[in-house]
């Protein structure tokens, strides 16, 4: 950047954080409060996790929250919640069961956190929830949002909280015209959060003061001052509102650029064992063509989303990603040379195929997702020469776009296998544990319903049982 930028740019966030500083030391909180919590009492949503809001139960509904809107969340809290009742349950159950429970809600890491910051509730705090902030802090999954939140909603403590909602209305309120993720911004911003809960003590203090207020701020962020258009005329705070005596409601806040989506191809295959070891027709027994074993001719073969990827730690059918720029949008990947070699590769070395050619079939299905800045087309294929599915099935399908988050999801190719052949093993029961065992099963059809599967992974295994000839 040139000098004189970035000593105009310096002069302006200067000038931005001056003002913004300045409306915030002249803020009337305390009217501002009372209109607030008028307004809350009259128009705050209520939630489960509101309504009897004890430290556990704000906890998981917290981690639930996180880019994932209330209306999904309730459908999946209280049925955790049947399961896991407390932290305890919670840490006593293996990783599967829980990913299960969470199986559909997306962002699994989320879950892997929570299970293992259960673990350590029990471990370092005695199965409860714990109330200071430092501690609340240090469980994995918890950043200082979700710390606030966990103390102000589930304890009613002094604990600020800046999400999406509350950045935008303390950023509106302030007339803040910077951009809302800079450090500057930030504790501008935080500042404000705090400023907002009075310091109360003693008798003086109000029963669920810092519950209902952040509460409050956060529903009337939500559903007032929105991101476009906001509701001005509905607003408690107009008299307060530096934005709306400038009218800057549509330049504040000030958003960070987004970052250029991406669109890239994946292939998955659904391989039963007999399309690898073949059929010796024992009709139904376990089989595996030459001598009887654990698995099953129809088993199908899973591999378990390594770390850092996409769905991490759930079981997913193998997945490869097109690099060939002439195949991104192809029906048939039967010539893409680059494919086959990676997937006879994969049979060979990781299941332990016999060597023999094996190339993808024709497409049967089709999902379209989108994981951060990445729009990926996942295209389903069973072997070449598997056994079909029925027709109606076999025209190339497009059913479901859906958001799904991801650290990254660059991962094309499972990670090596310590064991040559895929085998049934235990569930992992610790996290340390669970990171190294990157696995490669055959799984039966019965059993299928009950493996946390990627969401894709499930879209598809109900597609494929539905439309089995
Ligand atoms: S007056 Fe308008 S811009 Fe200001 S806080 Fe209320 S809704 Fe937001």
């Amino acid at each position: 950047m040139q000098r004189t930028t970035k000593k105009k740019l310096d002069a302006e966030t200067s000038v931005a954080s001056a003002e913004a500083l300045n409306v915030l030391s002249t803020f009337d909180f305390e009217r501002a409060r009372t209109a607030l919590l008028r307004w809350f009492d009259a128009n705050g949503r209520t939630f489960p996790w509101r309504s009897e809001p004890t430290p556990y139960r704000v906890w998981v509904s917290e981690i639930m929250l996180q880019q994932t809107t209330t209306q999904t969340v309730e459908g999946y809290f209280s049925r955790f919640l049947e399961r896991f009742p407390n932290a305890a349950a919670l840490a006593e159950a293996d990783e599967a069961t829980v990913l299960k429970y969470w199986e559909g809600l997306g962002y699994y890491r989320r879950a892997r956190s929570l299970w293992a910051a259960a673990l350590q509730i029990v471990e370092r705090f005695g199965g409860d929830v714990p109330e200071r902030f430092e501690d609340v802090l240090s469980l994995p999954g918890v950043g200082r949002y979700c710390a606030g939140a966990i103390l102000s909603f589930g304890f009613d403590r002094r604990a600020p909280i800046l999400e999406a909602n509350t950045t935008r209305l303390h950023a509106r309120l302030l007339g803040l015209r910077l951009e809302t993720t800079t450090a500057t911004a930030q504790k501008i911003l935080w500042r404000a959060a705090e400023d907002w809960l009075p310091l109360e003590s003693g008798k003086d203090r109000k029963p669920n003061v810092y519950r209902r207020l952040n509460g409050a701020l956060t529903d009337l962020g939500r559903l007032v001052c929105s991101p476009t258009s906001p509701k001005c005329d509905d607003c408690p705070l107009t008299e307060f509102c530096e934005s709306w005596r400038r009218d800057y409601q549509d330049v504040v806040p000030v958003l960070k650029k987004k970052t250029e989506t991406v669109s890239r191809t994946d292939v998955a295959f659904w391989i039963e064992r007999r399309d690898l070891f073949g059929d010796c027709g024992s009709g139904g027994k376990r089989c595996d063509g030459s001598t009887c074993s654990d698995v099953g001719p129809t088993d199908v073969l899973l591999i378990r989303r390594p770390e850092n990827a996409l769905w991490a730690g759930l079981w997913d059918f193998p997945r490869f990603e097109i690099t060939n720029e002439a195949f991104r949008g192809a029906l048939d990947f039967d010539g893409d040379v680059e494919l086959c070699d990676r997937l006879q590769r994969f049979l060979e070395e990781e299941v332990g195929a016999p060597p023999f050619d094996r190339r993808p079939g024709a497409v049967v299905y089709t999902v379209k997702h989108a994981a951060t800045r990445f729009k990926i087309t996942l295209r389903f294929c069973r072997l070449d020469g598997a056994a079909p599915l029925s027709s109606s099935s076999r025209r190339e399908k497009t059913l479901f776009d859906e958001l799904e988050s991801a650290a990254t999801s660059q991962v094309a190719l499972p990670p090596p296998r310590r064991s040559k052949v895929a085998k049934k093993t235990r569930t992992p029961k610790t996290p340390e544990a669970a990171r190294v065992a990157a696995e490669v099963r055959w799984v039966s059809l019965a059993e299928l319903d009950a493996y946390p599967l990627s969401s894709p992974g499930r879209k598809l295994a109900r597609f494929v049982l539905k439309n089995r000839g």
